[in-house]
């Protein structure tokens, strides 16, 4: 079955690459190389309170697009980039695109938005990623507070001081930490105590089944109620219809991402957005 999978999702740009090792072991070759070739970008996908139907963020969200590959997703190259370590310079790669794309729309005079990044584990575990984040925001004169950083449960359950020390120094510069895919990852919620994260993203796994599934809906609502008691910020990944939307309003989900509103977008296209500031729904 798995097989299968492979074959559909890899036959329309590499037919003759069907052994997984030899993949993979491809992908991390060309990965080297993407920098330097030009071959990332990233895309935008708004995230919108609720309530006022602003947007009141964006998550960058990275792009590979290789010549003889096509468009590979980043749930296939990211794990490979992570095998090797190649993440930490492509995490480099994009914070630097993300914030020099943040500041150029406060520049346009663009009302002024959150850019939220993805940060791998190995990112957290790199001694001077502290001095990176500083070094890119003073680059490109970015005010830390419009710097949101998203990493998985797993980072945080590592219990690892020096990653709880890490999250506190950006923490003290300004910038929010949120917890992406919030839900899928370990029971134990006691990190929480030790960590103060400032935003919680439930899974789309959650989001998918409401509101008529009981459990999702009622976990979804659990979890929203810890971060209200919690003070964190809550986000709801994946939303894609109208009675979702309403469903998770109504329990007072305040951030909404999902296709709903907008798949991630180009540049050009998310600066066209953001000049109209408010999402006009189609629904
Ligand atoms: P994520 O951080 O949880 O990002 C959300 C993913 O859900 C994105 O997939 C987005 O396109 C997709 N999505 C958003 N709304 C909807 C919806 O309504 N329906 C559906 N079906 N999907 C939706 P994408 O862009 O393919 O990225 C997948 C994952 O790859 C990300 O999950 C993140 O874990 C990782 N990733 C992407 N960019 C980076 C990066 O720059 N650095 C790192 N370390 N990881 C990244
Ligand atoms: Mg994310
Ligand atoms: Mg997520
Ligand atoms: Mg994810």
């Amino acid at each position: 079955q798995a097989k299968d999978q492979g074959k559909n999702q890899y036959e329309i740009y590499t037919p003759s690459i069907t052994n997984h090792t030899y993949r993979i072991f491809t992908l991390k070759n060309h990965l080297r190389k993407a920098i330097e070739f030009d071959e990332f970008l990233l895309h935008f996908q708004p995230r919108i309170n609720s309530q006022t139907e602003e947007i009141v963020g964006v998550e960058a969200l990275l792009r590979w697009y290789h010549p003889t590959f096509g468009h590979v997703p980043p749930n296939e190259f990211i794990p490979v980039a992570e095998e090797d370590g190649q993440i930490i310079t492509i995490g480099e790669w994009v914070l630097d695109r993300a914030c020099e794309q943040n500041k150029q729309w406060q520049v346009l005079g663009l009302p002024p938005i959150k850019m939220s990044v993805n940060f791998s584990v190995l990112q957290f575990l790199k001694r001077d990623l502290v001095e990176i984040v500083r070094a890119t925001l003073d680059k490109h004169k970015l005010e830390p507070i419009w710097l949101e950083i998203e990493i998985t449960e797993s980072a945080v359950l590592e219990n690892n001081p020096y990653i709880l020390d890490t999250i506190m120094k950006l923490q003290g510069m300004g910038i929010t930490i949120a917890l992406d895919d919030f839900g899928t990852g370990y029971s134990s919620l006691s990190y929480l105590r030790k960590y103060k994260i400032d935003t919680l993203k439930i899974d789309r796994s959650f989001v998918m089944g409401i509101p008529q599934e009981a459990e999702s809906f009622e976990i979804t609502k659990t979890i929203i109620s810890l971060a209200q008691a919690l003070k964190m910020n809550i986000v709801a990944e994946g939303v894609e219809t109208a009675e979702q939307l309403k469903a998770l309003s109504e329990v007072d989900c305040n951030e909404i991402q999902g296709y709903f509103y907008s798949k991630p977008l180009p540049a050009l296209q998310m600066e066209e957005m953001l000049r109209g500031k408010t999402i006009k729904r189609i629904n």
